[in-house]
């Protein structure tokens, strides 16, 4: 029969409880709800009283910090943990990483680190097994001691986990300030349904979460549903009844036997040159330059075909000319907007942006699709670059432009009487539109693919010189063509020989002005010329 214990109770059986070990830990497994192995395990302390029965910590925990004993019992539960490792090791079959438990009382211990240390050195037990738990409430004593505690895990090489984050304390600064290694949110925090306001602050912690580079692990999950959804989010790690219930030493060490493991994954490996956890710094320079005066930028990440936006700024969310909000363009699946088409010239860019760490362009269609206008068809351009990696996930930079009203112009010119005129019909006649303020060329969709010409080129003639379209002795006649049009010239033509096969072809260009008379663009084209 299990009765609650009074606390005078408690104190009377307290040291003799110690010693005979009835107090002792139960664990519960960490899974990958992906590959459904085991990360690890958390050690709770139970209390078993021969005549009250199990006591839990709720009951008894509040008892033993009143009483300033809590850091005896929680010593008892480290050493037992370490105790069980060794036999783990030993057996040279199964060990993972275990998390012990620390009382904020324990913070106020001067020697608690050194205690726990001693009792490692004392199993022989890799640090990398030995995780600690600490609650965001351990600050409220006093930042300042908890981070020392923290330097001086770190110090020792313990990964430190940040338990209970949601409860209430946590606010996201205390997250940036404290330096820990993994994050545990509890879905009990989060009351209601998942796909509501709930939802909405899990997916935003666990975003800013990956954007300190942090792992998070879900707790209390006791249904698919809930671990279902937090996959979908980017969190993996979960740990609750949904997998399973705290068990006794020789019950767990089965369950080790039985399920595979894996280490959980560390956070991303920042590309130095830019230091992208200053991003998620709302004080920073990086944060203030993000929003400011990049233009449209988000930052995400692209994982197994996957993407997840982490971060957008307003100018994003304006180039798109959507009126969805930063919020909910991070939680929307980006591939949703792109076709088959698209996606696949959008991924083809990213694998070279990871091959080559540098720029790469794209210019791809979207769909985009809101309550109030419809849906509407995009053409951005992006500018990708990677800035961060691990091995299975890439963190990438992307700047866009809508180019749409661009493209629009350009197709146009091919839907009217310049189609015909420039466009024609019959074959090997190539054409293109210069504009003479901006030195910018639009080729024709000849152009493009039989030259591999982009859409547009910048600088105009310099890059069809450079690529040998326009071979080097006729190179500053054609430049000089364009300080003419400039000037006026209504109409230059004449026979060059093209590209490095000089292929003679018939270039010319028509002028065309502005309301004001002034030189406004010229219409270029190059037909094969045929011997008879
Ligand atoms: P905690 O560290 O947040 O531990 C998780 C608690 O949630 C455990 O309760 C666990 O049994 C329970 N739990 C796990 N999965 C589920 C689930 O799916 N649904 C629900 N409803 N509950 C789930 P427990 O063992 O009663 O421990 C309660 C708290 O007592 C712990 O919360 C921790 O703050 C404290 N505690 C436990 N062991 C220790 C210890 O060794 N030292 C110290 N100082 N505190 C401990
Ligand atoms: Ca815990
Ligand atoms: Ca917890």
């Amino acid at each position: 029969m299990e009765q609650r214990m009074q606390e005078q109770q408690m104190l009377t059986a307290f040291e003799d409880a110690l010693k005979s070990e009835r107090i002792y830990p139960v664990y519960q497994a960490k899974i990958n709800h992906g590959t459904g192995r085991m990360i690890g395990a958390e050690a709770l302390m139970r209390w078993e009283d021969p005549v009250f029965g199990t006591q839990y910590p709720s009951d008894f925990i509040p008892v033993l910090e009143r009483n300033d004993l809590i850091y005896r019992a929680d010593l008892r539960i480290f050493e037992s943990v370490c105790r069980f490792l060794r036999k783990c090791l030993d057996d040279g079959a199964f060990a993972v990483p275990i998390s012990v438990n620390m009382s904020k009382y324990d913070i106020y211990r001067k020697n608690y680190v050194e205690e726990i240390e001693r009792i490692r050195k004392r199993y022989e037990i890799p640090v990398k097994y030995l995780h600690i738990e600490v609650t965001e409430s351990s600050a409220v004593g006093g930042m300042e001691l908890l981070l020392q505690v923290l330097d001086q895990l770190h110090g020792y090489g313990y990964l430190v986990e940040m338990d209970d984050f949601g409860s209430g304390y946590s606010s996201l600064n205390v997250l940036k300030d404290l330096a820990v290694d993994v994050i545990k949110l509890d879905m009990r925090f989060l009351s209601g349904n998942i796909g509501g306001r709930g939802g909405t602050i899990i997916s935003s912690v666990v975003h800013m979460a990956k954007w300190l580079g942090t792992p998070v692990i879900a707790e209390g999950v006791e249904t698919m549903e809930q671990a279902d959804y937090m996959k979908s989010i980017g969190c993996r790690y979960v740990q609750g009844y949904l997998y399973s219930r705290p068990l006794k030493e020789e019950a767990f060490y089965e369950k080790l036997g039985l399920l595979e493991h894996e280490p959980m994954r560390g956070p991303i490996d920042l590309i130095s040159t830019l230091n992208a956890g200053k991003f998620w710094d709302p004080s920073s320079m990086e944060t203030l330059i993000f929003n400011n005066f990049v233009g449209g930028a988000a930052i995400f990440t692209y994982q197994d075909g996957r993407l997840e936006v982490l971060k957008v700024n307003k100018k994003y969310v304006g180039e798109l000319g959507s009126n969805m909000t930063e919020q909910e363009i991070i939680s929307s699946d980006p591939w949703d907007c792109f076709d088959e088409e698209n996606r696949r010239k959008y991924e083809e860019t990213l694998k070279r942006a990871i091959e080559t760490e540098e720029e790469e362009v794209c210019e791809t269609w979207r769909t985009v699709c809101s309550k109030t206008c419809g849906e509407d068809r995009l053409c951005i351009r992006s500018h990708i670059r990677m800035i961060g990696k691990t091995e299975i996930q890439h963190l990438f930079y992307a700047m866009i432009q809508n180019i749409t009203a661009e493209k629009q112009r350009y197709d146009s010119l091919y839907d009217s009487e310049r189609r015909f005129r420039f466009a024609s019909e019959q074959i090997n006649v190539y054409a293109w539109e210069y504009d003479i303020s901006s030195r910018q060329m639009r080729p024709c969709f000849r152009c493009m693919r039989d030259l591999h010409l982009p859409p547009l080129l910048e600088n105009y003639p310099e890059p069809a010189i450079e690529m040998g379209i326009f071979p080097p002795d006729y190179a500053d006649m054609y430049r000089d063509w364009h300080r003419q049009l400039e000037q006026g010239v209504e109409h230059l033509e004449a026979i060059i020989p093209l590209t490095p096969d000089r292929v003679p072809f018939h270039v010319r260009y028509t002028l065309e002005r502005d309301e004001a008379g002034r030189p406004l663009k010229a219409y270029g084209s190059a037909a094969l010329v045929v011997d008879n």
